[in-house]
């Protein structure tokens, strides 16, 4: 466990320290930021489709020049400078480079596992679950390929690597 893996706030330029995404993984409505503030209070619960791009979370929208002409407002809005977007690019690429560092891994182990059944003659059914030495912890990373496709990967570290069923089938046999 040589390096801190704690994953820092992320700074985006242009984007509140404080937002969260309105939506999570699986969909979940976060209704608060982290700094405590209700987004739908910010504009009046209003319930209309395309309430949230009123917020003033997102300073500039990433994707595309289009902005409300009459943002809500936030006291607590607070933008990242520079150095703290710079940090979190860095921390990003990182990780990133060793998330897919961990998903070739946990693939080689796999396609090691099906060549050992194919010469066997093996048939294999249901999930296969291995583990592998975590790329950027050294610690241990588990992983599952789902015998109905996608993988997910976990390493034992808090805050450390994780991947969920990503789309593509590690193809059996
Ligand atoms: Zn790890």
């Amino acid at each position: 466990m040589a390096e801190t893996t704690q994953e820092p706030i992320a700074a985006i330029a242009g984007q509140c320290l404080h937002y969260t995404g309105v939506y999570g993984p699986g969909v979940e409505i976060r209704t608060h930021c982290s700094a405590g503030v209700e987004y739908r209070a910010l504009v009046n619960h209003e319930m209309e489709p395309g309430w949230f791009i009123r917020l003033p979370c997102m300073t500039r929208d990433p994707r595309c020049d289009w902005m409300p002409d009459d943002p809500a407002q936030c006291s607590k809005l607070e933008l990242p400078n520079d150095d703290q977007v710079d940090e979190y690019e860095t921390w990003f690429e990182t990780h990133f480079a060793k998330m897919m560092e961990a998903i070739k891994g946990a693939r080689v182990r796999y396609n090691m596992a099906v060549d050992y059944d194919r010469q066997t003659g093996r048939i294999r059914t249901g999930d296969f679950e291995d583990k592998i030495t975590c790329p950027k912890c050294s610690g241990t990373l588990h992983f599952i390929v789902k015998a109905t496709g996608g993988h997910d990967g976990q390493c034992e570290t808090d805050d450390c690597i994780m991947w969920r069923s990503c789309n593509s089938t590690w193809a059996r046999g």
